[in-house]
């Protein structure tokens, strides 16, 4: 008889792992949210992003969610709570808030440019402290106030004890921006890593041309010793370069976050080919990510459909999980506030 293992045995998890959610999204609490410019336009206006939040709304028990709503009173009861009871009944250990700090383009209706602020120091209090164990978080860094500002905001990442920082690109502009590099530089002297989103954006403000992976090929050549994490991997916008960029760089990794997945089931994501041809070319760059609370009532399910399909159980173990506390050193960062709860799975 062939020693080979059956299919079942090769691609099912002998026992249960827990999962680390690598890309989630901070700030749209109703508690203080107007304090957090651009949160409210989560939930309110007529506006794509508030329209894709509805499925969100209607998961947190609003009884008409497809009403537009324009007040934060009107805001679903979201809070850290509620959060946590989440991850617990999903089986996540933990997940990576994106804190932020951007301003977009000025555009017609606002000469200021969109901005969206989700503060370390509020992440922090409300979560990672609140909740040890369950979330670590990145900095939002964006250039638009100069290199001085921009390197003071990895300082105050830093400070908040956060492992990474996120340039917004979609709001901020181009990752490879000259006045960035200061900032890359302080990261790289403190350890921190950098992520950059690529990828397609519905916000206000937001301009396609700069969310194209092909700058972090500038990024990635400049700081050959920087950690980049390229989130979404480039979807609707360039994928195949995002995907090179990977394979490319020794230094670069990249999440599979995109909004709902498993309806916009699209060729680049996660599709069962897609998710082997990273397995084969890049197993242990790869990570899982949810943007929650936007994918909130399809959280779980979204994990029982990866562990479901057939791909390796070591794949799966890596890309659910593993692979981004390696990237974070996540069990060394025990003890500051980041320790690790694994095994507690449902
Ligand atoms: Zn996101």
């Amino acid at each position: 008889m062939s020693e080979d293992k059956s299919t079942i045995e090769k691609t099912l998890a002998p026992s249960q792992f827990s999962v680390f959610d690598s890309h989630s999204h901070p700030g749209l609490e109703k508690k203080g949210i107007k304090d957090r410019p651009g949160c409210l336009d989560f939930w309110c206006g007529d506006s794509v992003v508030a329209r894709s939040m509805m499925g969100a709304r209607a998961a947190l028990g609003d009884p008409n969610p497809f009403k537009i709503i324009h007040t934060a009173e009107e805001c679903p009861d979201w809070n850290p709570e509620r959060w946590v009871k989440i991850l617990d009944a999903s089986g996540v250990e933990a997940t990576c808030l994106q804190a932020i700090n951007s301003v977009s383009d000025p555009y017609p209706g606002n000469a200021n440019g969109w901005k969206w602020h989700v503060p370390n120091e509020y992440v922090k209090k409300e979560f990672i402290d609140a909740f040890p164990g369950r979330f670590t978080a990145v900095g939002g860094v964006h250039p638009r106030y100069g290199r001085k500002a921009a390197v003071e905001m990895v300082l105050s990442a830093y400070e908040c004890g956060f492992p990474g920082i996120k340039i917004h690109t979609p709001t901020s502009g181009y990752p490879n921006n000259p006045d960035l590099y200061p900032a890359y530089e302080k990261c790289q002297e403190l350890g921190m890593h950098v992520q950059i989103h690529t990828g397609v954006e519905e916000l206000p403000g937001t301009r396609a041309k700069y969310q194209d992976p092909v700058y972090i090929d500038d990024v990635a050549m400049d700081f050959p010793k920087l950690k980049i994490l390229q989130l979404h991997c480039g979807v609707f916008n360039n994928p195949r370069i995002a995907l090179w960029n990977v394979i490319k760089f020794e230094n670069v990794y990249t999440d599979i976050t995109i909004p709902h997945p498993t309806l916009m089931h699209m060729k680049y994501y996660w599709d069962l080919e897609h998710l082997r041809f990273l397995e084969t070319l890049m197993p242990d760059k790869v990570f899982f990510g949810t943007d929650f609370p936007l994918t909130l009532p399809i959280y779980k399910f979204m994990i029982d459909y990866i562990n479901c399909l057939p791909l390796t159980a070591d794949f799966k173990r890596k890309l659910m999980g593993d692979n981004f506390r390696k990237f974070l050193n996540w069990k060394e960062a025990k003890g500051q506030g980041q320790a690790s709860t694994a095994g507690s799975m449902i």
